[in-house]
């Protein structure tokens, strides 16, 4: 056996084969797979090995649709049959909301190169004979669907990976992964120790069990899942003499999925009273044995899906497939470097191995090897959780999550497991005033205050809901008057020490301001993707050293904290103080007069940008003076103990001024009157800085190499090939919400991030991309919502504040 690699991967599963297999495309060949049993012990061998593009997540579904199309590249490199077939898959709808969903996903798919199609009843009747479409209204069709022999295809890929250099240790158990004090790692197995410079984890139905060898928790959980083979189906015998197959059928009212399996069918449920999987930790003795049969589980779904599926009901059941497999709270994989880790990453809780473990590998290989992934990976970032994450909150989410496989996604939904969690000292006041809460980052969030008649619970829609009025009055209370909401929702930093300023200048690709003032800031990767949109405030000095705040977005702490960690310089203390600095933002033509009314000091001369230490009330504070609804606006921030005493100081000065709190809804519609940019929508590692307009508060001026510098430069010289814009849409009861394509001359040319409604200029606004050329004032283009084509007109003078006056003024 090896005794030292560049890399070693824990798992020979679907997963761990198809990361080996990256690595060497990739150029590193000096790496070794270590698999305690043979290749396939875990999920894998029992997977019914089907494939699809269909993910919520456009750069999901960009992945899967690489990792379909990579199977005929691993039969040509290694003459090996992944035993695939490409039979087309279709999803059917029998609501219209269902029916918008599809539609809107074929719209996706236009600007991503993917060929899908809305069909109707008749088509599908014709394409997918085994089902009966009363009921249906229609469906797409996926012509990329299909299905493959999943022990074949892991093969597949470890045989490749094999030709590129890479070795397999099959039988090979690891039992403790220790980490010398030079970060690399020592890998103990029951055949000796394999010294490794990276550690993955690709333990599949064991990443727990291998993430705390190195002390890691990994927020995932197994769930039963079954699947059953039928006998010969004659309708499904006919079409194969006939020399044809019979494609997919996602049927989701019947939470099912079905397809041929030899001449009969094979279905599988997402069903409701689903059960979680060894919840204190997988045995290590588990292996190739199947679940018992659960008929008594399955039994409703199979009821429902002997109607919409006639044929199933005389076919007899050949076998029952009955095993676990992983799943993340949000059933997206767990990729990447592992925050508060050196050169440990993790390839685990992939729920759909043949459908993502191509691009999982592909994303985690660029990652190790090129340092950077070429798309936006937030989605399956292990990053996208913190270390706030317990088990206790993972199992009730992961349960959700299969519950709710097969329902609708939509965009104004918050899901109820595990919740409440995270609070602030301000839940109960704010939920005594009606509060209608989201969750980010496990933190509960108000979306709006239900003040008016409507219930206390937002309607799931893809169009204008029920927050609508609620919204509209709270975005009036702030541009009439004066709002209020908290500034939990930013992700804090203090940074200080000798080496503060140089490191910022370092890290941060805009200027870092002097003491008193507050700069904005994209942060760049070597590759001048964006990786961040800061605000940095420099409070002051204290001799020689000085102290700054940075906020951003508070879901990307994990992801932040991580990139500031790998690029720490030495005489610099970081410290997230997201949870422990919090406050208020307070926003509106009265907001200087509800301030003034909390303070002794005189804060007239408190110039748009600047930064102080103010008493507000009892509190001290620091007060930035800025607001992202692009008002007249002031953040103050205090210690944890002090916000509820900032609060009451805050609100009883602001009564006379009119003041209303104001939540997530209306903050995201004030934004829009300025076509403010926001974090994972307009700003995110898929686009760069001039891309999105950001360049602006670039400082090529300052002599600092900060990071992307190189890349930035080389885009300012050559112009950026597409521009974001914003667009006026003559949408009637549906805005953008992102990926609607934008439509010229009968040609897709570009695509939103996103969008809503300005309940200030009483007008649809959408954000998107066009090629530079295109972007300007006046463009007519069209924008496809819910498969319906709007008008839009690109526009370049904000709705609201035009010259910046009350905001600056
Ligand atoms: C019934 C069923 C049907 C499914 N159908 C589909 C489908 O149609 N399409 C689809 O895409 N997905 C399907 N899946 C899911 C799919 O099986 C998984 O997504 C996939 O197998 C995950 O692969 P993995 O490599 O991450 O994990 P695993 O397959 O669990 O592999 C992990 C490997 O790591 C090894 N290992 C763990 N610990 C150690 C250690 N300490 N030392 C050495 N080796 C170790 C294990 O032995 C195992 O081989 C299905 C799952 C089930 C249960």
């Amino acid at each position: 056996m090896k005794t030292t690699t560049r890399v070693a991967v824990i798992g020979g599963g679907v997963v761990g084969c198809s990361v080996l297999y990256h690595l060497t495309k990739l150029g590193w060949s000096d790496v070794v797979l270590i698999e305690r049993s043979e290749l396939t012990s875990g999920s894998t061998w029992h997977a019914a090995g089907g494939f699809h593009t269909l993910n919520g997540d456009t750069n999901m579904a960009a992945l899967q649709g690489y990792t379909i199309k990579l199977y005929k590249e691993l039969e040509a490199i290694t003459g090996m049959s992944c035993g695939l077939h490409h039979v087309g898959g279709v999803t059917l709808a029998e609501t219209q909301e269902r029916f918008d969903m599809l539609k809107a996903e074929r719209a996706k798919h236009r600007f991503m190169g993917l060929e899908t199609e809305i069909v109707s009843p008749e088509e599908i009747k014709k394409i997918a004979p085994v089902t009966n479409v009363d009921g249906i209204i229609g469906g797409l069709y996926d012509p990329l669907d299909g299905h493959l022999d999943p022990s074949g295809t892991t093969h597949a890929y470890a045989k490749a990976a094999r030709m590129g250099g890479a070795t397999i240790e099959t039988h090979c158990k690891v039992i403790e992964t220790n980490q010398r004090p030079d970060g690399t790692w020592d890998v103990v197995t029951n055949k000796g120790t394999i010294h490794a410079e990276h550690v993955v984890n690709a333990g599949g139905l064991w990443a727990r069990e291998v993430g705390a060898m190195a002390g890691v928790y990994f927020p995932l959980h197994p769930m039963e899942h079954q699947y059953i083979v039928t006998d010969e189906v004659p309708m499904i015998a006919e079409i194969i003499d006939g020399g044809g197959e019979h494609p997919h059928v996602m049927d989701p009212a019947g939470e099912s999925y079905l397809r041929q399996e030899g001449r009969g069918l094979c279905i599988g449920f997402y069903e409701q009273p689903c059960k979680p999987w060894a919840v204190d930790g997988t045995p290590w003795d588990f292996g190739h044995e199947l679940l018992p049969d659960d008929f008594d589980k399955i039994e409703d779904s199979i009821a429902f899906a002997y109607k919409r599926f006639p044929a199933l009901e005389a076919a007899g059941v050949k076998s029952v497939i009955h095993g676990p497999f992983t799943f993340a709270p949000d059933g997206n994989p767990l990729v990447g470097p592992v925050p508060g880790m050196r050169n440990y990453w993790s390839a685990c809780a992939v729920m759909a191995g043949f459908s993502q473990g191509g691009g999982v590998g592909l994303m985690l290989a660029q990652w190790m090897v090129e340092g950077e992934c070429e798309r936006d990976t937030f989605a399956m970032d292990c990053a996208r959780f913190g270390d706030w994450i317990t088990p206790g909150y993972t199992r009730p989410k992961v349960i959700e999550n299969y519950q709710k496989r097969f329902s609708i996604a939509y965009p104004n939904e918050e899901l109820p497991a595990a919740r409440p969690f995270r609070t602030t000292p301000m839940y109960d006041v704010f939920d005594g005033m009606g509060a209608v809460w989201g969750a980010q980052y496990g933190m509960e969030v108000p979306n709006y205050f239900a003040t008016g008649d409507e219930p206390r619970y937002e309607t799931p829609s893809f169009r204008r809901s029920n927050a609508f009025e609620a919204t509209a009055r709270e975005v009036k209370a702030v541009r009439e008057n004066v709002g209020i909401n908290e500034v939990h929702n930013f992700g804090k930093y203090l940074i200080k020490g000798a080496g503060a300023r140089s490191w910022l200048d370092r890290i941060m690709a805009g200027r870092v301001p002097q003491p008193g003032r507050l700069s904005l800031t994209p942060m760049l990767s070597p590759k001048g993707r964006l990786i961040g949109d800061f605000t940095i405030s420099c409070l002051g000095k204290s001799g020689a050293e000085e102290e700054f705040q940075l906020t951003a977005s508070y879901g990307s702490q994990a992801y932040h904290m991580r990139w500031f960690l790998q690029n720490l310089d030495d005489g610099v203390h970081l410290e997230n103080i997201s949870d422990t600095r919090n406050g208020f933002q307070i926003a509106g033509p009265k907001a200087r007069e509800v301030l003034q009314a909390c303070t002794r000091r005189d804060i007239s001369d408190m110039r748009f940008m600047d930064v102080r230490r103010l008493t507000v009330g009892m509190a001290d504070c620091i007060v930035q003076r800025v607001s992202y609804t692009g008002d007249l606006g002031y953040e103050i921030y205090c210690d944890l103990p002090s916000q509820r005493s900032l609060w009451d100081s805050l609100w009883s000065a602001g009564q006379a001024q009119g003041m209303k709190p104001f939540g997530m809804r209306a903050m995201m519609s004030l934004r829009l009157d300025k076509f403010f940019g926001s974090w994972l929508r307009e700003f995110s590692p898929d686009y760069t800085a001039a891309e999105t307009g950001l360049d602006r508060f670039i400082s090529f001026k300052k002599p600092a190499d900060f990071i992307g510098r190189a890349a930035a430069e080389a885009e300012r010289d050559a112009g950026p090939a597409r521009q974001l814009c914003a667009f006026e849409v003559a949408a009637d009861d549906a805005d953008v919400v992102a990926y609607e394509p934008i439509w010229l001359d009968g040609e897709v040319v570009g695509f939103c991030t996103s969008g809503g409604y300005s309940h200030y200029a009483q007008k649809s606004i959408a954000l998107g991309f066009v090629p530079t050329g295109k972007a300007v004032e006046g463009l007519e283009v069209e924008i496809e919502i819910l498969g319906q084509m709007y008008k839009a007109r690109l526009v370049t003078q904000p709705l609201f504040d035009t010259d910046g006056a009350r905001m600056r003024g």
